[in-house]
């Protein structure tokens, strides 16, 4: 690479490398700084049953108040806070604030439709030699029951590595924690392969919803997705649910629950309490 450069060409080289070096330990530095303040925010995107649209969980999604870029999302620090390893930090704040904050619902609302809150965990944050006492430190230390938290891993975590994965997961399901594969379909699992893992729930990524409406295959490979799921006891979450005709289409095909913009869009706390009243509480309201 180097070579066919030039003199001054290698010399820009050498300063873009530097340049891009300087910038990662910034933000490593700034990442680590922003748990320390306290920087972080969560949203919550309502999950909904696809037959009532009653909401049953919500997933916890993490932001960054940034002091001088505003409110980020995910998609401009996560690479970098997972190749820095600053996630596990931000990992372990976001699964106790959503822990807090669900067992702060229930308290305030006991008949609440709310079951479940999903957390997401990082590939480096899951391999983390602690995790499962992270996850037993923070359900002890809020009050929350193992049974309301599910938590979102990747299906590339679960090909490698494949064996530790697999006793990490049991330690977690021994706690009555339960177990998302986020993104299903992005990597390259099989259903049956998965069926090994003990998991509970597939979400099935937002490409494979957006042309169930406009693509036969697309519609049919979704089709089989749900059925297969089905007969291997997983519970479905469609993703990316934006148009009314995709939430009728993954009705008939027999989805029970769907996540996306045409229910809600990722929500601040304060807004989830009015939406998860049981419908008696809302008849007698209103
Ligand atoms: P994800 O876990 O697949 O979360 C769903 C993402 O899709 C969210 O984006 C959500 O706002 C967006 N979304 C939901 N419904 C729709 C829809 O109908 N249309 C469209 N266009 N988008 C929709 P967000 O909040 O930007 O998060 C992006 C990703 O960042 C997440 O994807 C997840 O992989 C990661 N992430 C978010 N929070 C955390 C966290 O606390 N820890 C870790 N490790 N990763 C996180
Ligand atoms: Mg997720
Ligand atoms: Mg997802
Ligand atoms: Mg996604």
């Amino acid at each position: 690479l180097a070579k066919g450069l030039g003199k001054g060409g290698w010399q820009r080289y050498q300063s873009d490398l530097h340049t891009a070096m300087v910038q990662r330990l910034e933000m490593r530095t700034q990442l680590i700084e922003a748990i320390e303040g306290e920087q972080f925010v969560l949203q919550y995107q309502p999950i909904v049953e696809l037959a009532d649209q009653r909401i049953t969980g919500v997933e916890a999604l993490v932001r960054w108040q940034h002091p001088a870029r505003g409110l980020l999302g995910p998609f401009h620090f996560v690479e970098a806070a997972e190749e820095s390893g600053a996630i596990v930090g931000i990992g372990t704040w976001v699964l106790r604030e959503a822990l807090r904050q669900f067992a702060v619902w229930k308290a305030e609302d006991p008949s609440s439709t709310l079951r479940y809150v999903s957390v997401n965990v990082s590939p480096r944050q899951f391999r983390s030699p602690d995790f499962a006492d992270v996850v037993r430190q923070a359900l002890a230390d809020t009050g929350a029951r193992p049974e309301w938290l599910l938590l979102e891993i990747t299906e590339s975590l679960v090909l490698r590595d494949a064996e530790k994965v697999l006793a990490d997961l049991k330690a977690l399901r021994a706690l009555g924690v339960r177990v998302a594969i986020d993104d299903f379909g992005t990597g390259y699992s099989s259903l049956s392969y998965l069926r090994q893992m003990p998991v509970d729930v597939l979400k099935l990524d937002k490409s494979f919803i957006d042309d169930i409406l406009h693509s036969r295959q697309q519609h049919a490979l979704v089709d089989t997705i749900i059925t297969l799921a089905g007969n291997l006891d997983l519970a479905v979450v469609a993703e990316g649910i934006e148009e009314s005709g995709q939430h009728a289409a993954l009705d008939t095909m027999g989805c029970q629950y769907g996540q996306g913009y045409l229910f809600a869009k990722p929500l601040w706390p304060a807004d989830i309490p009015a939406r998860t009243q049981a419908a008696s509480e809302l008849a007698v309201l209103s």
